[in-house]
């Protein structure tokens, strides 16, 4: 009684976030205030860009907390554990703070700080002499995660080079094609919130694509009646969430997706009317010389699924054929409301991965749940990229150390190969820029990259551009410290659910210093040490590279408001938020802003919300669907593709149809009897971020080791226990790790997460919150040995914390004893392995890792004769309606 009613803020109100005043919780039970001013930001942790609020401190401009930015309209405000993490991430003591250099072989651990003024000097002439001297092929650029939207394209375009190198053929080469053959966009925007039946081959609900963004929809439906099936060889945090888990063997989930398919053609409960309208089936009919009546295609369809039946299903993968033959009724009767996700899984572990992206659509075709309130939307219809100042026109080069031609189909470029090619003597490079990426650690056959990291043969100059130390960098010439989410610009959006918006990543000291009126110039100075925001690094170095314009590169450079000077970060996102999103200058007007302030006070934006049936929406130059033009989709029909006309014209004809093949880890190459099993080495952990994590205590402390998961009966049959030593031996070596045993993983598969397992080989070199100290020995003719000395222990610095380190374990490097398996149409790596599990021998010790590299050479060789080159029709590299990063002009996609 009395109590006075009181509503709690979940954040405090934005038009109190420049100066807000609130008790200092470390200071409890004393009530101190603390002033900070608060600054939106976009977390730079995944590549959900989540929004986040940084509260700096108005006295001192540190940092004190991250948390949720409720403007954000993907995230809406919530975060997962790794957003607020970075708050440890930015005060590491041990993270880079200076440029350096090495001194010595390259290798060899010796490093000398050095100015950013040489870095630019000497990487501006290096780049200049190439472009002078023609040798374009020779500057690369290979990124991790990007975390940015059009600013790398902006700048190797202006340079004039086919430069871009990505991680995604370690990634999602594979789901991407399948999406791409069917709809022209290379991913699938799932309406989670709305859908009715949600069918995932992905672990939303902890780590997937776009994780905090889709698990938090994905939720929202489920306590509103939906129904969520997970398929997954593994009982993963998502699938213990799920009212259905279906298990399949891997490799196996295509077979599965189709004989849903086919209890829904036969059973004739598909969307015919969707399926007449909008896929390209007269096409298909008039390609097998059949007359194009639609009951000839209800006809043909029939005839083409009918052996994919529940009972042919269950003996490829093991899964019930009930409830296969349920999932489908129950999807059917979802309807429009049927929303599906592959993303990485099964489309990354396999040979023909791909075709289980386009198994998966195909019953959302079949279903008509495409465009529709609860289906899944092209992801293009909700990424929003705005217009930029100035914009060069795409490169006239081609590089075929990226986009080899056994390769048109890739998704994207052949990043896991580069280091074979190099040996292959394919080419060389002048200049190698690493940023946010570890492929020593991150890609198959890591001993590989290190050979030729360390030969400067092959690579002239290694640039690694990075907040964290890591394996890779180790082996390079500059090492340059980049800033962390909340220490660069940066515009972001992607496909996080039906709408399309922009955020806006700021280095918040910054702009705390701004709001202060204190002038800044750059970042450099804002953020800790030398720490530099990359925009800012890449216009001084075109400067550097083209001093006086003459090259034509210097003017993407230069500041729309003030011809022939210096671009700045005021210039270019205040001109992008001016011209280049839609609405934005009329909200912020409403606010009496201009609309970089309003980016600047709310961090994010809503272009435009619920947008559904897109594809039927009336266009001048459509495709006529019953005698009116509509926008359709971005295939060459405008339809959706169900056969595709593309694959039989460059030779894939078997693969025209949404169809199933037998994989590298299929149940008949696996012998149980020799202790032969399937490992799963992909998933991830929610509270790591691949490489980019050793530098946080809090998350190291959360979770540290990647134990094999081994079924109890398999772990019985070799008399294992947990925490045994078990030799997992691969194609071309082997690692020694614990064993889990456990009843989520099936029988015969074997698992292990990505993450962990990371090494330094003298006391600097990695975080040692998370890296094992290790020794590795070169045994000659490419026979390599790495034990290691000890886990981690504690240290001292400057955080008191790291005194308190109580773990030791930190992982095995397991992606060390891969070799290359690049899947001859997608490029994706199939990371699945087939492997014999055994007792470890009295000389193995945990972490043991040995490979030989000429073996993994010639596992290279075999998976390179599975492909089938270009030139395609018109004699061209690729199909030039395919996506491709950084899309040159249709010249260079002729072959001379
Ligand atoms: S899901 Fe977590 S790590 Fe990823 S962007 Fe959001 S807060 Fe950051």
């Amino acid at each position: 009684m009395g109590a006075v009613p009181m509503r709690l803020n979940a954040y405090p109100p934005s038009d109190r976030w420049e100066d807000w005043t609130e008790l200092d919780s470390k200071s409890w039970p004393r009530k101190v205030e603390k002033r900070y001013t608060i600054v939106p930001t976009v977390c730079f942790n995944c590549e959900a860009s989540c929004g986040m609020l940084a509260y700096v401190d108005r006295q001192t401009l540190e940092i004190r907390k991250l948390e949720g930015n409720p403007h954000s309209p993907n995230s809406r405000g919530r975060v997962c554990a790794k957003g607020p993490a970075t708050l440890s991430q930015v005060n590491d003591p041990e993270r880079i703070l200076w440029p350096m250099k090495r001194e010595g072989p390259r290798g060899s651990g010796k490093w000398r700080r050095v100015t950013w003024e040489e870095v630019l000097n000497d990487l501006g002439a290096r780049v200049r002499k190439a472009i002078l001297e023609k040798r374009f092929t020779e500057i690369m650029y290979h990124v991790g995660r990007p975390g940015e939207d059009g600013w790398m394209q902006r700048t190797f375009q202006g340079w004039g080079l086919d430069a871009h190198n990505s991680h995604t053929n370690v990634c999602s080469s594979g789901a991407r094609l399948g999406y791409d053959l069917w709809m022209g966009n290379d991913r699938p925007s799932p309406d989670f919130a709305n859908a009715r039946y949600i069918l995932l081959l992905s672990s939303h609900l902890e780590t997937g694509h776009y994780f905090n963004p889709h698990a938090q929809r994905i939720m929202d439906a489920k306590l509103g009646g939906a129904t969520l099936a997970v398929m997954d060889s593994r009982l993963s945090n998502t699938a213990s969430q799920a009212t259905v888990w279906l298990p399949t063997w891997p490799g196996s989930e295509a077979a599965v997706l189709l004989a849903m398919a086919n209890v829904i053609i036969q059973r004739e409960l598909y969307d015919k009317e969707f399926v007449r309208r909008w896929t390209n089936w007269e096409e298909y009919l008039r390609n097998e010389n059949i007359d194009p009546a639609f009951p000839n295609f209800v006809k043909a369809l029939k005839g083409l699924y009918a052996m994919y039946t529940p009972e042919f299903a269950e003996d490829e993968s093991g899964l019930d054929r009930r409830k296969i033959e349920k999932a489908a009724l129950d999807i059917a009767r979802a309807g429009k409301a049927f929303a599906s996700h592959v993303w990485r899984n099964a489309t990354s572990g396999n040979l023909h991965g791909w075709l289980v992206a386009r198994a998966i659509f195909f019953l959302n075709v079949l279903t008509g749940s495409v465009g529709t309130v609860g289906g899944v939307l092209p992801n293009l219809w909700n990424k929003f990229v705005p217009k930029m100042p100035n914009p060069p026109a795409p490169q006239k080069v081609w590089s075929e150390l990226l986009w080899p031609r056994e390769y048109p189909f890739t998704h994207h470029e052949m990043s896991i190969l580069l280091p074979h090619f190099l040996k292959d003597r394919r080419g060389k490079l002048d200049v190698y820029f690493s940023r946010t990426y570890n492929p020593v650690w991150t890609n198959p056959d890591g001993f590989s990259w290190m050979e030729v990291l360390k030969d400067e043969s092959k690579i002239a100059c290694h640039a690694t551009m990075t907040p964290v130390w890591n394996e890779t960098a180790w082996f390079a010439d500059y090492v340059l410290p980049m800033g962390l989410g909340p220490e660069r610009h940066d515009t972001m959006s992607f496909e996080s659910h039906a709408s399309k918006w922009i955020t806006f990543r700021q280095p918040v000291r910054r702009v705390a210093m701004e709001r202060m009126g204190k002038k800044t110039t750059s970042t450099l100075g804002a953020n800790p040490g030398e720490v530099w925001e990359e925009d800012e690094f890449w216009i001084e170095l075109s400067w550097r590279i083209d001093p006086d314009g003459a090259l034509g590169i210097r003017r993407h450079f230069e500041s729309p408001y003030r011809p022939g000077e210096k671009l700045t970060m005021d210039d270019f996102f205040g001109w992008t938020f001016e011209n280049g999103v839609p609405g934005l200058p009329e909200k912020a007007k409403s606010e009496g802003l201009t609309p970089l302030a309003y980016m600047r006070k709310h961090g994010a934006f809503e272009v435009a919300a619920n947008e559904y049936e897109m594809h039927e929406r009336p266009k001048e130059d459509g495709v006529e669907i019953e005698g009116v033009k509509r926008t359709g989709f971005a295939t060459p029909s405008k339809k959706l593709e169900f056969w595709s006309k593309t694959l039989a014209d460059w030779g894939w004809k078997e693969y025209a149809l949404p169809t199933y093949a037998h994989g590298h880890v299929h149940r008949s190459r696996i012998d149980a009897s020799r202790n032969e099993y399937c490992l799963l080495p992909t998933f991830r952990l929610p509270t790591q971020i691949h490489t980019r994590s050793g530098n946080s205590k809090w998350l190291a402390e959360l979770s540290h080791a990647n134990p094999m998961w081994i079924h109890t009966k398999d772990a019985r049959r070799l008399g294992v226990r947990s925490g045994d030593l078990v030799r997992v031996e691969t194609e071309i070596g082997h690692f020694v790790n614990r064993a889990m045993v456990t009843e989520a993983i099936m029988p015969g598969v074997v698992g292990c997460s990505h993450h962990f397992g990371r090494w330094r080989v003298e006391e600097r070199g990695n975080d040692r919150w998370l890296s094992s100290l290790v020794r590795i020995e070169e045994k000659g003719d490419g026979r390599f040995a790495m034990r290691q000395v000890e886990g981690a222990r504690p240290f001292e610095s400057t955080d008191p914390d790291s005194r308190r380190i109580w773990w030791r374990e930190v992982g095995v490097h397991q992606n060390l004893t891969f070799p290359v398996h690049p899947d001859p149409l997608s490029g994706m790596h199939c990371w699945h392995q087939k492997v014999r599990v055994v007792k470890a021998g009295p000389a193995d010790r945990y972490g043991d890792v040995e490979v030989d590299t000429r073996k993994s050479m010639d596992v290279y060789r075999q998976w390179l004769a599975m492909t089938r080159p270009a030139p395609g029709p018109g004699g061209l590299r690729r199909p030039m309606w395919l996506q491709r990063p950084f899309k040159p002009a249709p010249e260079a996609y002729q072959i001379p």
